[in-house]
């Protein structure tokens, strides 16, 4: 049975479920759309509607061959309780889905979603808005173009608007840990390199058939976007593997611009005519062979070009990143750093070589140890907020490279 929303439209029915709602297909004065009815606590926020509102001019102004057009608003119903988007409806499935079904993508492939997506961010951050959540449920294949399939980018700025605090809280939305940047993790503001490094993780992805650094713990996760280098995948050509990496750099500065890895991608092309998907063994599936021992099935991992062992903890053969302009590095103050300061001197005889309190060398040193002391704290608190939002849906943490939707069990 129909349903109205917001007196213009009606929905009939779902076509999916995502973390923050449900999407259903539509009718409205102009043809069929998709709504996405905002989950009931969400819709229920006053300060959440408020900001859509604040928003409306800059969600409905991004139009792009590329991006999913958000067409209307719908905040607050007779009973002032819905709160729904109104999109363009894209017939076809998402990224994820076909992920899911075809394991890895042929490069060619792969390289043209990526660099489509690519265009719209360019768009997109032309604009000044940062999309924040780039990810294969956000990208929507559409099937019905005629030059095969259409990716859009969907969701803009909607991750910013609902994960913004509430007195105190979180929303209790929070995205998978995969496509984190590592300044994120730090506690830096989300600019647009932010979704480079998305965009370029899920590159990775769809050549690998995993993320380079997911899997596991959310903190090792976390852990590894700031401090590992991407495992290089086997048989992807030079030029490739060179947009890659620039793009996952740990230095947001360092990435490419949208543009210009739209760009960069295209002239790939001629190369990847005709490549298969890759051929590599995923991190988590290992062979297993009887013991010597005790007949017992024992793991053996995965080394060499043929295993990758990038997207697992405690990574075995994967040399840290030690690459100074692409590497932003934690450092962990010792006690008597901590003990000491700028008064250390004063109290404790400086030994030879030791930097002196009160110099240049000092001043930067002191920068470095509040640096390192702000990226702990900002460490933590991210680690308290997932935590709080695991505690909220109840998952292990050992969702392997799952969408956070999935781990709270309101996804599709
Ligand atoms: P959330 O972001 O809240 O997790 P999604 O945006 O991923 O939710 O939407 C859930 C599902 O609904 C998607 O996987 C997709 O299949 C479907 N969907 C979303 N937007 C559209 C759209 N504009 N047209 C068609 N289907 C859509
Ligand atoms: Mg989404």
């Amino acid at each position: 049975m129909a349903r109205r929303i917001g007196g213009r439209y009606s929905v009939h029915r779902v076509l999916g479920r995502g973390s923050a709602g449900t999407v259903w297909l539509g009718e409205g004065p102009e043809g069929p759309v998709a709504v996405k009815l905002l989950r009931e606590d969400l819709a229920a926020d006053t300060g959440l509607a408020a900001r859509f509102a604040h928003e409306r001019h800059a969600l409905l102004g991004l139009e792009h061959p590329h991006i999913v057009g958000v067409r209307d608003l719908v905040i607050g119903d007779g009973d002032g309780r819905d709160l729904a988007l109104v999109m363009d409806l894209v017939r076809g499935t998402d990224l994820r889905t076909r992920l899911d079904r075809e394991r890895r993508l042929a490069p060619r492939d792969a390289v043209i979603i990526t660099a489509q997506v690519a265009d719209g961010l360019a768009v997109a951050h032309a604009a000044g808005i940062v999309h924040r959540d780039v990810k294969p449920e956000n990208i929507l294949l559409d099937d019905t173009a005629q030059d095969g399939p259409r990716a859009l980018l969907t969701d803009f700025g909607v991750a910013k608007l609902i994960d913004e605090p509430r007195n105190g809280s979180t929303s209790g939305v929070v995205g998978t840990p995969d496509y984190i940047a590592p300044e994120i993790v730090e506690g830096l503001p989300a600019r647009a390199a932010v979704d480079i490094y998305a965009l370029a993780t899920v590159l990775y992805e769809l050549l690998a058939g995993f993320t380079p650094f997911g899997g596991g713990h959310f903190g090792a996760v976390l852990r590894r976007h700031v401090t590992e280098r991407a495992a290089e995948l086997p048989d992807v050509p030079r030029e490739l593997w060179i947009v890659l990496q620039q793009c996952l750099a740990k230095a947001p500065a360092s990435r490419l611009r949208a543009a210009e890895l739209a760009s960069r991608l295209r002239e790939l092309l001629p190369a990847l005519e005709g490549l298969p998907p890759l051929d590599i063994r995923d991190p988590a599936e290992e062979p297993v062979l009887p013991s010597p021992r005790s007949g017992e099935p024992v793991a053996v991992p995965a080394t060499g070009a043929g295993g990758l062992r990038g997207a697992v903890p405690l990574v075995r053969g994967a040399a840290p990143d030690s690459e100074r302009s692409t590497h932003t590095r934690m450092r962990v103050p010792g006690p008597e750093e901590l003990a000491g300061g700028a008064h250390g001197t004063a109290r404790t005889p400086r030994a030879a070589g030791q930097r002196r309190a009160g110099s240049a060398r000092h001043g930067a040193a002191a920068r470095r140890r509040r640096l390192a002391l702000t990226v702990g704290a900002a460490l933590l608190a991210v680690g308290l907020a997932v935590g709080g939002w695991m505690a909220a849906s109840g998952g292990d943490g050992e969702g392997h490279d799952r969408p956070a939707a999935e781990l709270s069990g309101t996804a599709r």
